[in-house]
Protein backbone atom coordinates (compact mmCIF):
# COMPACT_ATOMS: atom_id res chain seq x y z
CA UNK A 1 0.00 0.00 0.00
CA UNK A 2 1.15 3.20 -1.11
CA UNK A 3 0.33 7.18 0.61
CA UNK A 4 -3.34 8.12 0.56
CA UNK A 5 -4.35 11.52 0.45
CA UNK A 6 -7.54 13.04 1.14
CA UNK A 7 -8.50 15.16 -2.08
CA UNK A 8 -10.88 17.94 -1.07
CA UNK A 9 -12.05 17.83 -4.55
CA UNK A 10 -13.56 14.51 -4.50
CA UNK A 11 -14.08 14.56 -0.83
CA UNK A 12 -12.28 11.07 -0.47
CA UNK A 13 -8.84 9.87 0.10
CA UNK A 14 -7.26 8.38 -3.04
CA UNK A 15 -4.22 6.38 -3.81
CA UNK A 16 -1.55 8.99 -4.37
CA UNK A 17 -0.29 9.13 -7.52
CA UNK A 18 2.39 12.16 -9.27
CA UNK A 19 2.37 13.37 -12.74
CA UNK A 20 5.59 12.33 -13.16
CA UNK A 21 6.54 8.98 -11.52
CA UNK A 22 9.09 9.58 -8.75
CA UNK A 23 8.71 13.43 -8.46
CA UNK A 24 6.09 15.89 -6.70
CA UNK A 25 5.26 19.61 -7.42
CA UNK A 26 3.81 20.75 -4.27
CA UNK A 27 2.54 24.46 -4.15
CA UNK A 28 0.96 26.08 -0.95
CA UNK A 29 -0.70 29.13 -0.41
CA UNK A 30 1.88 31.19 1.85
CA UNK A 31 1.10 34.21 4.37
CA UNK A 32 -0.27 37.81 3.13
CA UNK A 33 2.20 39.76 4.72
CA UNK A 34 0.41 42.49 6.64
CA UNK A 35 1.40 41.19 9.75
CA UNK A 36 3.44 38.27 12.27
CA UNK A 37 1.68 34.78 11.37
CA UNK A 38 0.20 33.79 14.31
CA UNK A 39 -0.34 29.87 15.27
CA UNK A 40 -3.64 29.48 13.18
CA UNK A 41 -1.28 30.44 10.11
CA UNK A 42 1.73 28.04 11.74
CA UNK A 43 -0.23 25.23 11.40
CA UNK A 44 -0.25 24.59 7.71
CA UNK A 45 3.26 25.88 7.65
CA UNK A 46 4.13 23.12 9.78
CA UNK A 47 2.06 20.43 8.43
CA UNK A 48 2.98 21.02 4.44
CA UNK A 49 6.75 21.01 5.65
CA UNK A 50 6.28 17.59 7.34
CA UNK A 51 4.57 16.45 3.73
CA UNK A 52 7.28 17.35 2.50
CA UNK A 53 9.82 15.44 4.79
CA UNK A 54 7.60 12.30 4.16
CA UNK A 55 7.39 12.53 0.63
CA UNK A 56 11.13 12.44 0.26
CA UNK A 57 11.52 9.84 3.20
CA UNK A 58 9.20 7.72 0.76
CA UNK A 59 11.82 8.65 -2.07
CA UNK A 60 10.57 11.24 -3.82
CA UNK A 61 12.31 14.35 -5.18
CA UNK A 62 10.08 17.53 -4.50
CA UNK A 63 9.50 20.95 -5.52
CA UNK A 64 8.35 22.86 -3.01
CA UNK A 65 6.84 26.23 -3.78
CA UNK A 66 5.10 28.40 -0.87
CA UNK A 67 4.04 31.88 -2.44
CA UNK A 68 4.09 35.30 -0.25
CA UNK A 69 0.94 37.62 -1.06
CA UNK A 70 2.65 40.69 -0.85
CA UNK A 71 0.54 42.99 -3.15
CA UNK A 72 -3.06 43.23 -1.10
CA UNK A 73 -5.47 45.29 0.17
CA UNK A 74 -4.95 44.49 3.53
CA UNK A 75 -1.45 45.68 3.54
CA UNK A 76 -2.24 48.47 1.55
CA UNK A 77 -4.47 49.55 3.85
CA UNK A 78 -2.23 48.87 6.70
CA UNK A 79 0.92 50.37 5.28
CA UNK A 80 -1.53 53.59 4.92
CA UNK A 81 -2.54 53.71 8.45
CA UNK A 82 1.19 52.98 9.50
CA UNK A 83 2.28 55.84 6.97
CA UNK A 84 4.86 53.12 5.66
CA UNK A 85 5.47 52.33 1.63
CA UNK A 86 3.03 49.01 1.18
CA UNK A 87 6.01 47.08 -0.57
CA UNK A 88 8.53 47.75 2.55
CA UNK A 89 6.19 47.09 5.14
CA UNK A 90 5.79 43.47 3.11
CA UNK A 91 9.64 43.25 3.20
CA UNK A 92 9.57 43.39 6.66
CA UNK A 93 7.09 40.84 7.61
CA UNK A 94 8.83 38.33 4.61
CA UNK A 95 12.13 38.65 7.14
CA UNK A 96 9.55 38.06 10.24
CA UNK A 97 7.98 35.25 8.32
CA UNK A 98 11.92 33.24 7.91
CA UNK A 99 12.65 33.84 11.51
CA UNK A 100 9.18 32.36 12.84
CA UNK A 101 9.10 29.62 10.82
CA UNK A 102 13.19 28.81 11.06
CA UNK A 103 12.46 28.64 14.86
CA UNK A 104 9.60 26.06 14.12
CA UNK A 105 11.50 23.79 11.81
CA UNK A 106 9.86 24.89 9.08
CA UNK A 107 12.24 24.62 6.01
CA UNK A 108 12.70 27.16 3.85
CA UNK A 109 10.63 26.50 0.04
CA UNK A 110 12.34 25.78 -3.07
CA UNK A 111 10.90 28.77 -4.49
CA UNK A 112 9.48 31.29 -2.78
CA UNK A 113 7.98 33.30 -5.07
CA UNK A 114 6.25 37.17 -5.02
CA UNK A 115 3.45 38.26 -6.69
CA UNK A 116 4.78 41.62 -7.27
CA UNK A 117 7.78 39.49 -8.98
CA UNK A 118 5.12 38.28 -11.17
CA UNK A 119 3.24 41.20 -12.74
CA UNK A 120 4.80 39.92 -16.26
CA UNK A 121 3.30 36.45 -15.75
CA UNK A 122 -0.06 37.39 -14.03
CA UNK A 123 -0.85 40.25 -16.79
CA UNK A 124 0.35 37.26 -19.73
CA UNK A 125 -2.45 34.90 -18.01
CA UNK A 126 -5.17 38.03 -17.52
CA UNK A 127 -4.37 38.51 -21.16
CA UNK A 128 -4.99 35.09 -22.21
CA UNK A 129 -8.33 34.28 -20.34
CA UNK A 130 -9.67 37.40 -22.19
CA UNK A 131 -8.53 36.31 -25.87
CA UNK A 132 -10.42 32.66 -24.91
CA UNK A 133 -13.44 34.38 -23.98
CA UNK A 134 -13.45 34.01 -20.05
CA UNK A 135 -12.31 37.64 -18.96
CA UNK A 136 -13.92 40.57 -19.16
CA UNK A 137 -12.27 44.57 -19.09
CA UNK A 138 -14.53 47.29 -17.76
CA UNK A 139 -12.81 50.52 -17.86
CA UNK A 140 -9.40 49.47 -16.57
CA UNK A 141 -10.78 46.39 -14.43
CA UNK A 142 -10.54 42.79 -15.37
CA UNK A 143 -13.21 40.45 -13.82
CA UNK A 144 -13.22 36.88 -14.88
CA UNK A 145 -16.90 35.51 -15.78
CA UNK A 146 -17.59 32.48 -13.68
CA UNK A 147 -20.58 31.54 -15.72
CA UNK A 148 -18.09 30.40 -18.42
CA UNK A 149 -16.51 27.86 -16.44
CA UNK A 150 -19.15 24.89 -16.58
CA UNK A 151 -17.02 23.30 -12.91
CA UNK A 152 -17.28 26.48 -11.58
CA UNK A 153 -18.02 25.33 -7.68
CA UNK A 154 -16.93 21.84 -7.96
CA UNK A 155 -13.94 22.29 -5.29
CA UNK A 156 -16.25 23.73 -2.71
CA UNK A 157 -19.42 21.76 -3.73
CA UNK A 158 -21.72 24.65 -4.57
CA UNK A 159 -23.93 25.21 -7.70
CA UNK A 160 -23.63 28.47 -9.80
CA UNK A 161 -26.92 29.61 -8.35
CA UNK A 162 -25.94 28.83 -4.60
CA UNK A 163 -22.91 31.20 -5.88
CA UNK A 164 -24.60 34.12 -7.21
CA UNK A 165 -27.43 34.09 -3.73
CA UNK A 166 -24.23 34.30 -1.62
CA UNK A 167 -22.05 36.42 -3.90
CA UNK A 168 -21.42 40.12 -2.19
CA UNK A 169 -21.11 42.87 -4.69
CA UNK A 170 -18.65 46.11 -3.83
CA UNK A 171 -19.59 49.35 -4.18
CA UNK A 172 -17.16 49.84 -6.53
CA UNK A 173 -16.99 46.86 -8.36
CA UNK A 174 -18.75 47.19 -12.00
CA UNK A 175 -18.33 43.36 -12.65
CA UNK A 176 -21.53 42.02 -14.73
CA UNK A 177 -22.88 39.21 -12.64
CA UNK A 178 -22.19 39.19 -8.56
CA UNK A 179 -20.17 35.49 -8.88
CA UNK A 180 -17.49 37.18 -10.99
CA UNK A 181 -14.41 38.07 -9.79
CA UNK A 182 -11.13 40.00 -10.56
CA UNK A 183 -8.35 39.19 -12.48
CA UNK A 184 -7.07 42.80 -12.55
CA UNK A 185 -7.84 45.81 -10.44
CA UNK A 186 -7.64 49.44 -12.06
CA UNK A 187 -5.16 51.45 -9.71
CA UNK A 188 -6.81 53.76 -6.98
CA UNK A 189 -5.18 57.06 -5.33
CA UNK A 190 -2.40 56.20 -2.71
CA UNK A 191 -2.16 52.08 -4.21
CA UNK A 192 0.77 50.62 -5.65
CA UNK A 193 -0.03 49.93 -9.45
CA UNK A 194 2.15 47.95 -12.65
CA UNK A 195 1.84 49.39 -16.41
CA UNK A 196 -0.32 47.00 -18.17
CA UNK A 197 -2.51 46.61 -21.27
CA UNK A 198 -5.34 48.21 -19.26
CA UNK A 199 -3.67 50.55 -17.98
CA UNK A 200 -1.90 51.12 -14.30
CA UNK A 201 -3.28 48.57 -11.89
CA UNK A 202 -2.50 45.73 -9.84
CA UNK A 203 -3.89 41.35 -9.48
CA UNK A 204 -6.44 40.50 -8.19
CA UNK A 205 -6.41 38.44 -4.89
CA UNK A 206 -6.38 35.10 -6.75
CA UNK A 207 -4.45 35.28 -10.09
CA UNK A 208 -0.85 35.62 -8.14
CA UNK A 209 -1.07 31.54 -7.56
CA UNK A 210 -2.47 30.86 -10.64
CA UNK A 211 0.38 32.52 -12.73
CA UNK A 212 3.21 31.45 -10.59
CA UNK A 213 1.83 27.34 -10.27
CA UNK A 214 2.20 27.75 -13.89
CA UNK A 215 5.42 29.72 -13.64
CA UNK A 216 7.26 27.15 -11.16
CA UNK A 217 5.99 23.58 -11.46
CA UNK A 218 4.13 23.72 -14.70
CA UNK A 219 0.23 23.75 -15.69
CA UNK A 220 -0.70 20.85 -12.59
CA UNK A 221 0.80 20.72 -9.68
CA UNK A 222 0.65 17.65 -7.76
CA UNK A 223 -0.20 18.64 -4.61
CA UNK A 224 -1.57 22.07 -4.32
CA UNK A 225 -2.80 22.90 -0.26
CA UNK A 226 -3.61 25.72 2.55
CA UNK A 227 -6.07 26.08 5.25
CA UNK A 228 -9.84 25.15 4.46
CA UNK A 229 -11.14 28.75 4.84
CA UNK A 230 -8.93 29.09 1.24
CA UNK A 231 -11.26 26.41 -0.65
CA UNK A 232 -13.97 29.21 -1.41
CA UNK A 233 -13.36 31.44 -2.91
CA UNK A 234 -9.56 31.81 -3.08
CA UNK A 235 -8.79 28.19 -4.41
CA UNK A 236 -12.22 28.05 -6.61
CA UNK A 237 -10.99 30.59 -8.31
CA UNK A 238 -7.40 29.86 -8.74
CA UNK A 239 -8.65 26.05 -10.08
CA UNK A 240 -11.26 28.21 -12.79
CA UNK A 241 -8.31 30.49 -13.77
CA UNK A 242 -6.43 28.11 -14.63
CA UNK A 243 -8.79 25.13 -16.21
CA UNK A 244 -9.49 28.16 -18.62
CA UNK A 245 -6.31 29.15 -19.32
CA UNK A 246 -4.11 25.75 -19.13
CA UNK A 247 -7.15 23.64 -19.98
CA UNK A 248 -5.85 21.58 -17.34
CA UNK A 249 -6.43 20.81 -13.69
CA UNK A 250 -4.53 23.31 -11.42
CA UNK A 251 -3.58 20.44 -9.06
CA UNK A 252 -4.53 16.85 -8.88
CA UNK A 253 -4.76 16.62 -5.11
CA UNK A 254 -6.06 19.60 -2.77
CA UNK A 255 -5.22 19.09 0.54
CA UNK A 256 -6.75 21.59 3.58
CA UNK A 257 -6.39 21.56 6.72
CA UNK A 258 -8.67 22.12 9.44
CA UNK A 259 -8.30 25.59 11.83
CA UNK A 260 -6.97 26.37 14.77
CA UNK A 261 -9.09 27.19 16.85
CA UNK A 262 -9.63 29.29 20.81
CA UNK A 263 -12.38 29.38 22.48
CA UNK A 264 -14.21 27.64 20.06
CA UNK A 265 -13.66 30.33 17.79
CA UNK A 266 -11.01 30.45 14.12
CA UNK A 267 -8.16 32.07 14.99
CA UNK A 268 -7.65 35.13 12.89
CA UNK A 269 -5.92 38.04 12.26
CA UNK A 270 -9.26 40.03 11.54
CA UNK A 271 -11.23 38.44 14.66
CA UNK A 272 -8.49 39.47 16.49
CA UNK A 273 -7.70 37.06 18.45
CA UNK A 274 -4.51 35.65 17.71
CA UNK A 275 -1.28 34.85 19.67
CA UNK A 276 1.99 34.75 17.81
CA UNK A 277 4.43 31.76 17.56
CA UNK A 278 7.06 34.74 19.16
CA UNK A 279 4.71 34.65 22.58
CA UNK A 280 4.26 31.16 22.92
CA UNK A 281 8.57 30.61 22.31
CA UNK A 282 8.93 32.95 24.99
CA UNK A 283 7.48 30.39 27.41
CA UNK A 284 8.17 27.13 25.89
CA UNK A 285 10.71 25.73 23.41
CA UNK A 286 9.66 25.89 20.20
CA UNK A 287 9.81 22.35 19.56
CA UNK A 288 6.54 22.14 21.65
CA UNK A 289 4.38 24.37 19.72
CA UNK A 290 5.56 22.02 16.32
CA UNK A 291 4.73 19.50 18.34
CA UNK A 292 1.66 20.63 19.36
CA UNK A 293 0.27 21.30 16.00
CA UNK A 294 1.35 18.07 14.91
CA UNK A 295 -0.51 16.20 17.26
CA UNK A 296 -4.11 16.56 15.81
CA UNK A 297 -4.73 15.03 12.36
CA UNK A 298 -4.80 17.73 10.13
CA UNK A 299 -8.51 17.61 9.09
CA UNK A 300 -9.54 17.83 12.47
CA UNK A 301 -10.05 21.16 14.18
CA UNK A 302 -7.20 21.53 17.18
CA UNK A 303 -8.33 23.79 20.32
CA UNK A 304 -5.97 26.20 21.82
CA UNK A 305 -5.62 25.99 25.70
CA UNK A 306 -2.84 26.99 27.65
CA UNK A 307 -3.41 23.55 29.00
CA UNK A 308 -3.03 21.78 25.59
CA UNK A 309 0.12 23.56 25.08
CA UNK A 310 1.68 22.45 28.82
CA UNK A 311 0.34 18.47 27.96
CA UNK A 312 2.34 18.68 24.51
CA UNK A 313 5.44 20.04 26.14
CA UNK A 314 5.43 17.06 28.56
CA UNK A 315 4.47 14.60 26.10
CA UNK A 316 7.24 15.73 24.50
CA UNK A 317 9.50 15.63 27.21
CA UNK A 318 8.70 12.39 27.49
CA UNK A 319 10.12 11.30 24.19
CA UNK A 320 13.46 13.48 24.97
CA UNK A 321 13.79 11.47 28.42
CA UNK A 322 13.88 8.52 26.38
CA UNK A 323 16.45 9.33 24.00
CA UNK A 324 18.77 11.05 26.13
CA UNK A 325 18.44 7.80 28.73
CA UNK A 326 19.39 5.71 25.76
CA UNK A 327 22.55 8.13 24.66
CA UNK A 328 23.64 7.53 28.61
CA UNK A 329 23.56 3.80 27.86
CA UNK A 330 25.24 4.16 24.27
CA UNK A 331 28.17 6.08 26.48
CA UNK A 332 28.50 3.33 29.44
CA UNK A 333 27.33 -0.45 27.46
CA UNK A 334 30.42 -2.46 26.72
CA UNK A 335 28.33 -5.72 25.89
CA UNK A 336 28.74 -6.77 21.90
CA UNK A 337 26.54 -9.44 21.99
CA UNK A 338 22.62 -9.72 21.55
CA UNK A 339 20.50 -11.78 23.74
CA UNK A 340 17.78 -13.49 22.49
CA UNK A 341 14.98 -10.91 24.27
CA UNK A 342 17.23 -8.29 22.65
CA UNK A 343 16.99 -9.95 19.51
CA UNK A 344 13.02 -9.69 19.64
CA UNK A 345 13.01 -6.31 20.70
CA UNK A 346 15.35 -5.33 17.08
CA UNK A 347 12.46 -7.52 15.49
CA UNK A 348 9.83 -5.26 16.64
CA UNK A 349 11.55 -2.20 15.70
CA UNK A 350 10.54 -3.14 12.21
CA UNK A 351 7.23 -2.99 13.33
CA UNK A 352 7.40 0.27 15.21
CA UNK A 353 8.68 1.67 11.99
CA UNK A 354 5.98 0.45 9.97
CA UNK A 355 3.27 1.72 11.98
CA UNK A 356 4.14 5.02 11.62
CA UNK A 357 4.67 4.49 7.91
CA UNK A 358 1.61 3.52 8.07
CA UNK A 359 -0.19 6.05 9.47
CA UNK A 360 1.97 8.69 7.46
CA UNK A 361 0.87 6.99 4.59
CA UNK A 362 -3.00 7.14 5.61
CA UNK A 363 -3.34 10.46 4.78
CA UNK A 364 -0.22 12.01 6.65
CA UNK A 365 -1.73 10.83 9.96
CA UNK A 366 0.90 12.65 12.34
CA UNK A 367 -2.00 11.96 15.36
CA UNK A 368 -1.43 8.15 14.84
CA UNK A 369 2.58 8.70 14.07
CA UNK A 370 3.10 10.28 16.82
CA UNK A 371 1.66 7.31 19.15
CA UNK A 372 3.74 4.79 16.90
CA UNK A 373 6.60 6.87 19.10
CA UNK A 374 5.26 6.72 22.57
CA UNK A 375 4.59 2.61 21.71
CA UNK A 376 8.05 2.34 20.72
CA UNK A 377 9.42 4.33 24.32
CA UNK A 378 6.95 2.15 26.38
CA UNK A 379 8.52 -1.12 24.23
CA UNK A 380 11.95 0.38 25.23
CA UNK A 381 11.05 1.42 28.79
CA UNK A 382 9.99 -2.21 29.23
CA UNK A 383 12.59 -4.26 27.94
CA UNK A 384 15.98 -2.09 27.59
CA UNK A 385 18.54 -0.99 30.59
CA UNK A 386 21.72 0.06 31.35
CA UNK A 387 23.08 -2.82 30.11
CA UNK A 388 21.47 -3.36 27.22
CA UNK A 389 23.89 -4.14 24.24
CA UNK A 390 25.73 -1.51 21.85
CA UNK A 391 24.08 -2.56 19.00
CA UNK A 392 20.29 -2.71 19.95
CA UNK A 393 20.62 0.74 21.93
CA UNK A 394 22.22 2.01 18.33
CA UNK A 395 19.36 0.80 16.72
CA UNK A 396 16.93 2.09 18.47
CA UNK A 397 18.52 5.70 19.03
CA UNK A 398 19.02 5.71 15.02
CA UNK A 399 15.12 4.76 14.88
CA UNK A 400 14.33 7.70 16.88
CA UNK A 401 15.98 10.25 14.58
CA UNK A 402 14.91 8.38 11.52
CA UNK A 403 11.05 9.08 12.33
CA UNK A 404 11.66 12.10 14.39
CA UNK A 405 13.44 13.83 11.57
CA UNK A 406 10.00 13.18 9.09
CA UNK A 407 7.93 15.30 11.92
CA UNK A 408 10.87 17.42 12.46
CA UNK A 409 11.18 16.88 15.79
CA UNK A 410 14.16 15.39 18.61
CA UNK A 411 16.88 16.45 17.24
CA UNK A 412 18.83 18.36 20.23
CA UNK A 413 20.52 20.89 18.20
CA UNK A 414 18.60 24.39 17.25
CA UNK A 415 16.09 24.34 14.29
CA UNK A 416 17.92 25.96 11.32
CA UNK A 417 18.59 29.83 12.11
CA UNK A 418 18.17 32.49 9.77
CA UNK A 419 22.30 32.18 9.15
CA UNK A 420 22.01 28.79 7.90
CA UNK A 421 19.02 29.92 5.56
CA UNK A 422 21.19 32.89 4.37
CA UNK A 423 24.79 30.79 3.88
CA UNK A 424 22.24 28.41 1.68
CA UNK A 425 21.18 31.18 -0.64
CA UNK A 426 24.30 32.59 -0.76
CA UNK A 427 25.98 29.02 -1.87
CA UNK A 428 22.84 29.10 -4.40
CA UNK A 429 23.99 32.41 -5.54
CA UNK A 430 27.61 31.47 -6.09
CA UNK A 431 26.23 28.30 -8.51
CA UNK A 432 23.86 30.55 -10.51
CA UNK A 433 27.13 33.01 -11.20
CA UNK A 434 28.75 29.83 -12.09
CA UNK A 435 26.10 28.96 -14.49
CA UNK A 436 25.68 32.60 -15.85
CA UNK A 437 22.41 32.45 -14.71
CA UNK A 438 22.15 35.97 -14.00
CA UNK A 439 18.77 36.21 -13.93
CA UNK A 440 18.63 33.78 -11.14
CA UNK A 441 21.69 35.77 -8.88
CA UNK A 442 20.24 38.49 -9.48
CA UNK A 443 16.83 36.72 -7.68
CA UNK A 444 18.58 35.30 -4.95
CA UNK A 445 20.26 38.62 -4.56
CA UNK A 446 16.74 40.33 -4.46
CA UNK A 447 15.37 37.58 -1.91
CA UNK A 448 18.46 38.28 0.20
CA UNK A 449 17.96 42.38 0.43
CA UNK A 450 14.41 41.07 0.99
CA UNK A 451 15.50 39.41 4.43
CA UNK A 452 17.67 42.29 4.93
CA UNK A 453 21.05 41.00 4.18
CA UNK A 454 23.84 42.84 1.90
CA UNK A 455 26.27 40.99 0.23
CA UNK A 456 29.77 42.78 0.21
CA UNK A 457 32.29 41.38 -2.71
CA UNK A 458 35.46 41.39 -0.94
CA UNK A 459 38.91 40.25 -1.88
CA UNK A 460 38.19 37.26 0.39
CA UNK A 461 35.09 35.93 -1.28
CA UNK A 462 31.30 37.06 -0.70
CA UNK A 463 30.59 38.87 2.69
CA UNK A 464 27.01 39.10 4.35
CA UNK A 465 25.74 41.44 6.99
CA UNK A 466 22.52 42.75 7.72
CA UNK A 467 21.07 46.30 6.75
P1 LIG B 1 -3.08 34.21 5.44
O1 LIG B 1 -1.78 34.86 5.78
O2 LIG B 1 -4.25 34.76 6.18
O3 LIG B 1 -3.32 34.16 3.95
O4 LIG B 1 -3.00 32.69 5.92
C1 LIG B 1 -1.92 31.84 5.68
C2 LIG B 1 -2.35 30.39 5.82
O5 LIG B 1 -2.85 30.14 7.15
C3 LIG B 1 -3.49 29.99 4.88
O6 LIG B 1 -3.21 28.66 4.40
C4 LIG B 1 -4.70 29.97 5.78
O7 LIG B 1 -5.69 29.11 5.30
C5 LIG B 1 -4.10 29.47 7.08
N1 LIG B 1 -4.86 29.79 8.28
C6 LIG B 1 -5.29 31.02 8.67
N2 LIG B 1 -5.91 30.96 9.87
C7 LIG B 1 -5.85 29.66 10.27
C8 LIG B 1 -6.30 28.96 11.44
N3 LIG B 1 -6.90 29.58 12.46
N4 LIG B 1 -6.07 27.64 11.52
C9 LIG B 1 -5.44 26.98 10.51
N5 LIG B 1 -4.99 27.57 9.39
C10 LIG B 1 -5.19 28.90 9.26
ZN1 LIG C 1 -3.19 30.79 -3.48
Amino acid sequence: MGIRIHNTLTRRKEDFRPIEPGHVGIYVCGPTVWDYMHIGNARPFVFFDVVRRYLRYRGYIVRYVQNFTDVDDKIINRANQLGLDPMVMAEDYIKAYFEDAGALGVAAADVHPRASLHIEEIIAMVQDLIAKGYAYEIDGDVYFSAAKDPQYGSLSGQSLDDLKAGARVEIDERKRAPEDFALWKKQKPGEPAWPSPWGPGRPGWHIECSAMVREHLGRTADIHGGGSDLIFPHHENEAAQSRAANGAPLANYWVHNAFLNIDGEKMSKSLGNFIVPREIMKRYRPETLRFFLLSAHYRSPLNFTEDQLKAADASLERLHNALAVLEQWQAVTSREVMDDEERKLLGRLTAHRERFIAAMDDDFNTADAISALFELTRDVHATMGPGSSKELVGAVIGLYHELGDILGLLRREAPATLDDEVERLITERQEARRRRDWAESDRIRDELAGRGIILEDTPQGIRWKRK
